[in-house]
């Protein structure tokens, strides 16, 4: 039988769902369309589900600072507008959200939804790998913070148990000079990605201190490499601009993406390559 649950408060969330596993259901964007039935009639659901997005201890975004590190945190019901208009969101991230469907959607649409349906064109997760992004997961009685690199699995995949919630996402909020995230869809508005990059660096005395870059839609998963990355600290501007075309070598091995139903492998591959070859042009441009 399909019930559906209503917790008055985080606490009573999580006793439902260790006793009864339901889906938790935030905006439920995700959800409707995935169980839509026919035009005006209920959404035929398959197992439970339990209603989190009213949650208040929940809907929060903040900053916290423990030794030198400050970290934006942002609760598991922040909608997607919540995180756009917040003054301390990391650049690349509103960018991300803001490329999400529209307003009105994204005004019930959350991030955590949008983390937990890990599919490898969700948009806020590629700029999610690239600022190092943390989900905070809880159950009754404990908690677990884990990366968002092992969060998600696969396509569709996380880690997250029967029993669990995720109650927050922690990014750590470091120096980054020179930032991108681009969308590549079939329009700007409502269209999934074919395909998104992200970028952040930062230079610390003429020389690349921090670089992350990020591609979506790819892969399985959001693609990154750290080991190339590292190639990268330490270079100046010139340095970076001479290297260009064997950075891009380099990255045409990690990038192998699929055909679907929304582009090709060869278009994806053309264009990630494209979007890093003028993100690093412009990024040995500064210093
Ligand atoms: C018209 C339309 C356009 C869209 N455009 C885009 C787009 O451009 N880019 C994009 O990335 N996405 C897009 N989406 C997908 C969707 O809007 C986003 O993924 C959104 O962020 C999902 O958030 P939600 O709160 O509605 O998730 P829900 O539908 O409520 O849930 C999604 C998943 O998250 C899980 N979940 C929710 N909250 C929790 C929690 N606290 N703990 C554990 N699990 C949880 C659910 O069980 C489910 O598996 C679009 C959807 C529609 C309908």
């Amino acid at each position: 039988m399909v019930d559906s649950y209503r917790p008055k408060d985080l606490k009573d969330a999580l006793s439902i769902r260790a006793e009864y596993n339901p889906q938790p259901l935030a905006g439920g964007t995700d959800l409707m369309v995935r169980y839509q039935s026919w035009s005006g009639t209920l959404p035929l659901f398959t197992k439970s589900v339990m209603f989190v997005g009213h949650l208040k201890e929940m809907k929060y975004i903040k900053k916290e600072a423990k030794d030198k590190t400050v970290t934006l945190v942002i609760g598991g019901t922040a909608t997607l507008t919540d995180v756009a208009n917040h003054p301390d969101t990391p650049v690349v991230l509103k960018e991300a959200v803001l490329s999400i469907a529209a307003p009105a959607l994204r005004n019930n649409a959350t991030l955590t939804g949008n983390i937990c349906n890990a599919s490898p064109a969700g948009d806020s997760i590629c700029a999610l790998y690239a600022l190092d992004a943390v989900i905070v997961i809880e159950k009754s009685g404990s908690r677990r913070e884990v990366p968002i690199t092992e969060f998600i699995t696969g396509p569709g995949r996380t880690i997250l148990g029967p029993d669990e919630l995720v109650t927050a996402i922690k990014i750590p909020l470091k120096a980054s000079s020179v930032n991108d995230f681009t969308k590549v869809g079939t329009r700007r508005a409502n269209a999934l990605s074919k395909l998104s990059f992200t970028g952040v660096a930062d230079y610390k005395n003429g020389r690349i201190d921090s670089i992350a870059l990020t591609f979506g839609a790819v892969g399985p998963t959001v693609v990154r490499s750290v080991e190339l990355e590292k190639k990268l600290i330490g270079l100046s501007g010139p340095e970076l601009k001479a290297m260009i075309p064997k950075v891009i070598d380099d990255y045409s091995t990690v990038i192998v993406p699929i055909d679907d139903q929304r582009s090709t492998a060869v278009y994806r591959k053309k264009v990630a390559l494209n979007l890093l070859e003028k993100y690093l042009k412009e990024l040995s441009s500064h210093e």
